[in-house]
C-alpha cells in the first residue's frame, strides 16, 4: 500500500467543477470535496506540524533578523542574485529556496526544507515517518529527497516538466510520495483568479494530477490531495509605503496582504498608527485577534504590530512584487475564495483547519501522535 500526498497550490473550491477540472471533479464526486482553512499568514508549516503558528513559530517567509552582507550579492546583476543567494545557502546546508530580498534587517523564517529534523522548533510529519520506519520520496523541486538522501534534480521550473520527471523516476518502492504542483499560484497572482489564462491552467493542472494518480491504485492506496490556500480577486491595490512616515526609528515589512512593524520608541509607533488609520480598507490587529488566529508569538520576530488589509485589496508595491497583482491570498480567512481544498479517499469530515491534516495523515497510516493542535478527520 502506498500513500500519495499531492499538494496543488492555490486551488479553491469553485475551481473543482466539471468543466475546468473534470478529473478532480470526478474524484470529489466519489470521495467528497473538503474545505481547508489555512492558518493565518504566509506559511504552510501548520500542514507539516499539526500545530498553530504560535507553536511552530512561523507567520511569513521573512522575519526580523540581521542578514550577513555578501559583497558579491551587492554587485551581481539582479537576475543572478536569486540563484547566487540560494546556491550559497544550499552549500551551507540550507535547502529551502527563497526569493532573495535586499533587506539587511530581515532573514528567511525557515532555512531548511520540511523533511529535515531541525527545520522547525517542533516535530514535523517527516519525523513521524522516520520514527515509524516509513520510506518516503519528497519531491520539492529542485530537491528530490528519498529517505534523507537529497539529490538536486534540475529540470525546467514548471509543473509539466516536474511531473514528467516524477513519472520517469517513479519506482514502486516507497511508502509515501509527496509531490507539489506550483504553477497555479503564479497564474492567480498575475492574471487573476477568474481569468481566461487561469482557466486554461486549471485544465493543465487537472491533467497533471491525473497523470500522477495513474501511478497509484485508488482502491488500495491512500490519496491526500490538498491546497494551501485559494485566491481572491483584487479590486484595488494600496501603496502603504508611500504614506508611511519618513523616519528611521522603526522597521516595516510589506507582504501581499499585511504590513508588519517593529518600533524603537513610542513616538514612532504613534506616527505610524496615525498613517495607517487613514487607510480605510484594513486595520491593525488587536491582541484578541492575534490570539484568535493563534499568532500570539512568544517573541516579536514576526512583527510587533500587524496591519491587515480587507479581502480583495493588496499591498503594492510589496517586498516581493512591484508590478501587478490581480489575485492574492491569506487575509482574515472569512472569504471562501481565500481557502483551500482537500480530497481524501477515506470517510472523513468535510471542513478542516490546516492543523488537522497532519493528524489525519498519521491516522490513515496508523501512526500514533500526541500534543497536536489538530484532530484527525477520519470517521471510523
Ligand atoms: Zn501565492
Amino acid at each position: 500500500m502506498k500513500t500519495l500526498i499531492l499538494w496543488i497550490d492555490a486551488v479553491r473550491q469553485d475551481y473543482v467543477n466539471e468543466k475546468d477540472m473534470p478529473f478532480l471533479y470526478s474524484l470529489s464526486k466519489k470521495y467528497g470535496l473538503g474545505e481547508l482553512k489555512q492558518s493565518f499568514g504566509f506559511s504552510s508549516a501548520s500542514f507539516f506540524t499539526g500545530v498553530y503558528p504560535n507553536k511552530h513559530g512561523q507567520l511569513a517567509l521573512y522575519k526580523k533578523g540581521k542578514q550577513k552582507k555578501s559583497l558579491l550579492l551587492k554587485i551581481l546583476p539582479n537576475f543572478i542574485k536569486n540563484y547566487y543567494f540560494n546556491l550559497i545557502n544550499y552549500l551551507k546546508g540550507n535547502d529551502l529556496f527563497m526569493p532573495y530580498l535586499d533587506k539587511k534587517d530581515f532573514i528567511p523564517s525557515q532555512k531548511k526544507q520540511f523533511h529535515h529534523q531541525d527545520c522547525l522548533k517542533v516535530k514535523t510529519i517527516f519525523d513521524s515517518f522516520r520514527e515509524n520506519k516509513l520510506k518516503y520520496l519528497y519531491y520539492q523541486w529542485p530537491l528530490m529527497v528519498t529517505n534523507n538522501k537529497t539529490k538536486l534534480s534540475f529540470c525546467k521550473n514548471n509543473d509539466l516538466t516536474r511531473v514528467k520527471k516524477f513519472i520517469k523516476i517513479f519506482k514502486n518502492n516507497q511508502d509515501i510520495y509527496f509531490f507539489h504542483l506550483w504553477d497555479l499560484d503564479k497564474y492567480g497572482h498575475i492574471y487573476g483568479p477568474e481569468s481566461k489564462q487561469l482557466r486554461l491552467k486549471l485544465k493543465e493542472q487537472d491533467n497533471l494530477a491525473k497523470k500522477i494518480l495513474s501511478l497509484f491504485n485508488l482502491e488500495k492506496d491512500n490519496l491526500i490531495i490538498w491546497s494551501d490556500h485559494g485566491m481572491v480577486n483584487i479590486k484595488q491595490t494600496v501603496n502603504i509605503q508611500s504614506i508611511l512616515p519618513k523616519r528611521s526609528d522603526y522597521l516595516y515589512f510589506l507582504d501581499g496582504t499585511m504590513a508588519r512593524f517593529w518600533f524603537t520608541n513610542k513616538e514612532a509607533k504613534e506616527a505610524v498608527f496615525k498613517s495607517l488609520n487613514s487607510i480605510k480598507c484594513g486595520h491593525i490587529l488587536s491582541q484578541e485577534e492575534k490570539k484568535k488566529h493563534k499568532i500570539d508569538f512568544k517573541n516579536e520576530d514576526n512583527g510587533e504590530e500587524i496591519f491587515l488589509l480587507d479581502n480583495s485589496y493588496a499591498i503594492l508595491p510589496n517586498f516581493f512584487n512591484k508590478d501587478i497583482i490581480k489575485g492574492m491570498h491569506d487575509y482574515d480567512l472569512t472569504d471562501k475564495n481565500d481557502l483551500g481544498i482537500f480530497i481524501i479517499n477515506k470517510k472523513t469530515g468535510k471542513t478542516a483547519n490546516m492543523v488537522d491534516m497532519c493528524p489525519t495523515i498519521l491516522d490513515i497510516l496508523n501512526i500514533k501522535y500526541k500534543d497536536l493542535d489538530g484532530k484527525s478527520l477520519l470517521i471510523q
